[in-house]
């Protein structure tokens, strides 16, 4: 006997909803997806309990003619392709004619439609899959679909349903993901009566800007930065957020030719651009548009097409990446010091004399063999700071219209700086009351200059009276000898004494003697750790390990002029957020958390 036979399509139906229509969410993605395809300008959503009991959307698209809207519900019935190659030339968001019959065979279903051209509308009524009512209505252009009771006939899947709460952060998320892609539509989205948005058209910007404001004056595009990009392959444009907003819950968006997808690929791309940027945990927002030629994508490899599988997926990560590196860029000049007088801290600082008194007289002249570990003689970096202080006029004057002016003449008066606690040091910036944790600080300035002088081959080294031996592991010597000539420009100068040790004729200037051993002892262990063979890998973790070992420490009270000082080099230098390892070195409380505060 045959026991092969052809479902009847109510069946067939339900299990094609197993793949479509999971919950309230993707329902409502194809209704309002159908809605945009139908070039709708207006779209409503009204959903009762979370979308469980009613869905509804109502569009002013262009409706459905009598025959179109009674074969809508019939399986792989769409308007939207005609022929297999069709597949490959997709402009609309829906066209596998899949939704509306799945969707109907799990719920209750009212639709109304009017096309512009035809007096009457249409009003079917579906109810698992059997049409239950169809009657001419009069109605305005447009369809007005109604889902109810989801998944009334299939208690299964109804059970596999989660809270309320959930089921409305998957709807919210869904709808998120749309009104972002079409800032030209107006939506609005009401829940058990209450309006949760009502978004007017406008752009982009805009749109990110009322889905995710947090307060009038805390506007969240201030935290953005544009991007912009057109090549043959794709053209690319969106916001990627300022590395300092970067949190636990941020928004990431990609969007090709007006979709929503997920793609941990070009997400890859985004996170590389950041490196170094962001510490730890913290995650930057980012809403990145693309537009390719649809050929280059296959969309159809997810029944919910949110995974897109893209032709040039290598170049497009290269300029993906290379555009937000560019934005960060251009960004990342520092937080322009305020020397407006909007935003001075307005505070009794201790002046220098009051300093002195604490300490020993600080010394403030620039000198090469400083040496931080000897109370007496404190300054905060032994660097020729005039290079510094030349690059730092460069990458200003990207940004600032006189730029001399904001660095050099300001020097011996800008805005005061506070210290705190022994630790933190205070000034006011454009943004806000920024505040600085001073060793992270120099960590980040002597790092940079460590990392360059190894590039550059510009060492400095002081002599030592007395030379020290340094024992080696033997299993070590091999490593040591490879990393002799970097060690050498960051001022070490080692001679091998036997198979098992050398003598430390110099060190760093900036260095004391007796910690000369232990940090080339740390050294070493670090290198041993990076297991790659990557130079520099290597030479990041050398240079990390002197600016700890030589950085001011906490507890370090600071005078007026080294806290300029040491604020200004790090301002002017490259990623001055946080420490190669990661550590938030700047924070910044804007002037609305402040003012809210009081
Ligand atoms: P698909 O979107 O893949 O074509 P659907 O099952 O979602 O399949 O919709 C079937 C057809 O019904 C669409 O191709 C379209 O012609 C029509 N349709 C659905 N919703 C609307 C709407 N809101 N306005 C106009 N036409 C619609
Ligand atoms: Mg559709």
């Amino acid at each position: 006997m045959d026991t092969i036979r052809l479902l009847p399509d109510v069946v067939a139906n339900q299990i094609a909803a197993g793949e479509v229509i999971q919950r309230p969410s993707s329902c409502l993605k194809e209704l309002v997806e159908n809605s945009i395809d139908a070039s709708a300008t207006r779209i409503q959503i009204i959903l009762r309990d979370s979308g469980r009991t009613l869905l509804q959307v109502i569009d002013n698209g262009k409706g459905m003619s009598e025959m179109d809207a009674r074969l809508a519900f019939e399986r792989h019935a769409t308007s939207k392709i005609a022929q297999a190659s069709d597949l490959f030339q997709i402009h609309t968001l829906g066209f596998r004619g899949e939704a509306l019959p799945s969707i109907c065979a799990v719920a209750q279903v009212e639709l109304q439609t009017r096309r512009a051209q035809d007096e009457v509308g249409i009003r079917l009524e579906i109810d698992g899959s059997q049409l239950v009512l169809q009657e001419p209505v009069s109605c305005t252009q447009g369809t007005n679909i109604r889902v109810k009771n989801l998944f009334y006939n299939v208690p299964v899947r109804r059970k596999f349903l989660k809270s309320d709460q959930t089921e409305m952060r998957n709807v919210v998320n869904e709808f998120l993901r749309i009104a972002l892609a079409y800032p030209n539509v107006q939506f609005t989205l009401v829940h058990q009566d209450e309006i949760i948005y009502d978004l007017p058209t406008g752009s982009e910007k805009q749109r990110i800007e009322s889905l995710f404001q947090k307060s009038q004056r805390n506007l969240f595009s201030r935290q953005l930065l544009e991007i912009q990009c057109d090549t043959e392959l794709v053209s690319i444009r969106g916001f990627v957020a300022k590395p300092e907003s970067a949190n636990k819950q941020p928004q990431q968006y990609f969007f090709v030719n007006g979709r929503y997808m997920r793609h941990p690929y070009f997400h890859k791309a985004i996170m590389t651009a950041y490196q170094g940027m962001v510490s730890g945990e913290d995650v930057p927002s980012y809403f990145i548009y693309m537009e390719v030629d649809p050929q280059t994508i296959d969309v159809n490899i997810h029944p919910t097409k949110t995974e897109i599988k893209f032709e040039n997926e290598q170049p497009i990560f290269q300029i993906l990446m290379a555009s937000v590196r560019e934005a960060l860029g251009k960004f990342n000049i520092s937080p322009a010091l305020d020397f407006d007088a909007i935003g001075k801290i307005e505070m009794p600082v201790p002046t220098k004399q009051t300093i002195s008194q604490t300490v020993d007289a600080p010394v403030t002249t620039r000198v090469n063999d400083y040496n931080p570990f000897k109370a007496h003689s404190f300054q905060i970096d032994s660097t020729p700071w005039q290079p510094l202080y030349e690059s730092a006029a460069q990458l200003v004057r990207h940004n600032q219209p006189e730029p001399e002016s904001f660095l050099f003449e300001s020097q011996g008066e800008i805005t005061k700086c506070y210290q705190y606690a022994s630790r933190y040091i205070l000034c006011s910036s454009r943004e806000g009351l920024m505040v600085i944790d001073q060793h992270r600080a120099h960590i980040r300035i002597l790092y940079n200059l460590y990392y360059r002088q190894m590039e550059r081959a510009a060492s400095s080294s002081q002599r030592l009276l007395f030379p020290e031996v340094w024992d080696v592991d033997e299993v070590d010597m091999d490593l040591v000898n490879h990393l002799l000539y970097d060690l050498r420009q960051l001022g070490f100068e080692l001679e091998q004494l036997d198979k098992r040790a050398f003598t430390i004729i110099g060190i760093p200037p900036q260095m004391q003697a007796a910690a000369a051993i232990p940090t080339l002892a740390q050294m070493v262990l670090d290198v041993k750790e990076t297991d790659t063979n990557i130079r520099e890998e290597s030479r990041k973790k050398m240079a990390l390990r002197l600016a700890i070992q030589t950085a001011i420490p906490y507890g370090k009270v600071l005078s007026e002029d080294e806290m300029h000082h040491l604020v200004e080099q790090l301002l002017s230098g490259d990623m001055n957020r946080i420490t190669p390892d990661g550590k938030t070195i700047i924070t910044i409380f804007e002037q609305d958390e402040i003012e809210k505060r009081f």
